[in-house]
């Protein structure tokens, strides 16, 4: 497969070279993607400057054009989701939904509205906030959801006005520029350019003069150099980075009550998702049954190549992260921790990692304080619920959290306590277009979604309108 190529201006574009994409369930290259150079980047630059000026003009264009896309999308589904399934290793009806998903991404937002505010309206006087888009937005995307996390950049900032220069991770390139092949005939030139490549072409694009927003979606890590480098030029940033998400469970459930729920709240994708579960807290009375519970389910998981028929969870994506998971679980094997379920490589050729249990952990040790983003979930176990929250509280992570309980009410006001910006009770990852998304702490700056994620792609202006015809 090698006929993926770049959208620059309205065009589909070879790059100057060429780099491998590797299927994660055989270790193999398996497709090649454009390598976008320095002048290639430009040229994608220059093309959505000069598109910015006509694409602000007709909100109702800019709708329109959105359910167009989210109508292509839905008839070319079969068509991307295997691509998804090779690049990335979710299983096929994963990838389906995700692709799914993004159109009705695309559909939610075409929906939304960009208010004015009448602030002051007197006689004399006539006050308006009013919101205009920024201009070129940057976007960059990670490896998990490459589909849809590129679509809750592109969607809001295009409805809003902006015109946009968008990469996906070198792990996972293939279906955003399949996106791209679609917009290009949907959009007008220059709108939306899609452009593939490492890690650099990320870092020249947040340091390149044209955008006026970065929208970035990744690890903490990269986030803080992407907003070192958006700092020179004062230019916008939304940054979505990691989480070490804490569930505490109450004392008023059962384990089999809340076990199935917990499991599929940390291992969707793999454990591959920035709002995963990544520590529960378990009442002493409840810690032995929810981890035999958690270990029993892990056990019953099929794991496998994401187009073989029943396989719920597929491979890791690349191999820095298979190795960083086993490190993380060998790491805390080596401190004392009891593996319940998992624990190993599945072997073979492909990124295979078990879900994992890890019992007899505290905080101190890696997987605990640590993002793993990978299938290895550590319970621990507390005596006094104050203690829970100040302990999930004591991390600089903040980006989702949950609580469950028999009483919901009771389970809100812990939730409400979690130093987080999502939080769930009796539920994980019920992530939606119509509600903000995004983290606190280290976890993010900014949110995505909904109505406050579109107006992170807008700046104000302050209408203020003296009635009086001047010189009257
Ligand atoms: P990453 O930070 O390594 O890479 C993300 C993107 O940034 C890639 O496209 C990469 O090529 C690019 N990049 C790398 N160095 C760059 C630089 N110096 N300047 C600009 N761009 C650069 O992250 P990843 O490993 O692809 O993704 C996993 C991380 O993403 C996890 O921490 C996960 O929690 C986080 N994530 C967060 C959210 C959220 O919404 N909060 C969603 C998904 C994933």
């Amino acid at each position: 497969m090698s006929d993926f190529t770049m959208t620059i201006d309205g065009k589909a574009v070879a790059g100057s070279s060429r780099f491998g994409v590797i299927n994660p369930a055989t270790g193999e290259v398996f497709a090649e993607a454009p390598e976008c150079s320095r002048a290639q980047l430009d040229a994608a630059m220059d093309s959505a400057q000069g598109a910015f000026r006509a694409w602000q003009a007709d909100v109702g264009v800019r709708k329109k054009a959105l359910l167009d896309v989210a109508e292509a999308l839905e008839a070319r589904a079969n068509e991307i989701a295997p691509v998804l399934v090779r690049e990335q290793g979710k299983p096929l009806k994963d990838a389906f939904g995700e692709v799914m998903g993004a159109a009705v991404w695309f559909q939610v937002t075409a929906g939304l509205e960009i208010p004015v505010e009448v602030v002051a309206d007197t006689p004399e006087n006539r006050i308006e906030v009013r919101r205009r888009p920024l201009g070129v937005v940057a976007a960059i995307t990670p490896w998990n959801y490459p589909l849809l996390l590129g679509v809750w950049k592109i969607a809001p900032a295009l409805l809003a006005g902006n015109t946009l220069v968008i990469k996906p991770s070198p792990f996972t390139p293939l279906t955003t520029l399949m996106l791209g092949a679609i917009l290009r005939d949907a959009l007008p030139p220059g709108v939306v350019n899609v452009v593939s490549g490492g890690d650099a072409l990320g870092a020249w694009m947040t340091s390149h003069p044209v955008p006026r927003k970065i929208s970035f979606t990744g690890s903490i890590e990269t986030g803080k150099k992407v907003a070192a480098a958006a700092a020179p030029d004062l230019k916008r940033l939304t940054l979505e980075l990691g989480g070490n998400d804490a569930a505490i469970v109450l004392d008023d459930v059962s384990a089999d009550a809340v076990a199935e729920k917990l499991f599929w709240g940390a291992f969707q994708n793999c454990g591959q998702v920035c709002s995963a579960i990544k520590r529960v807290y378990v009442p002493e009375k409840l810690y032995h049954p929810l981890v035999e519970r958690l270990a029993a389910i892990a056990q019953g998981v099929k794991v496998g190549d994401g187009f073989q028929e029943g396989v719920q969870l597929g491979p890791l994506n690349n191999r820095p992260q298979f190795e960083r998971v086993q490190e993380l679980v060998d790491d805390a094997r080596r401190g004392g921790a009891r593996i319940a379920a998992g624990g190993a490589p599945l072997g073979g050729k492909g990124y295979f990692y078990p879900p994992t249990i890890v019992a007899d952990v505290a905080e101190g040790v890696r997987l605990v304080d640590e993002e793993q983003f990978g299938p290895a979930l550590p319970v621990l176990p507390y005596r006094n619920l104050d203690d829970a929250v100040e302990r999930a509280n004591r991390t600089n992570f903040g980006l989702s959290g949950s609580v469950w309980s028999q009483d919901p009410e009771r389970a809100t006001a812990v939730a409400g306590r979690l130093e987080c910006g999502t939080a769930w009770v009796n539920q994980h990852l019920a992530i939606v277009p119509f509600a903000p998304f995004g983290g606190a702490k280290w976890s993010g700056i900014g949110v995505e979604n909904g109505h406050w994620g579109l107006l992170g792609f807008t700046e104000i202006q302050t209408m203020n309108v003296a009635k009086k015809p001047a010189g009257g």
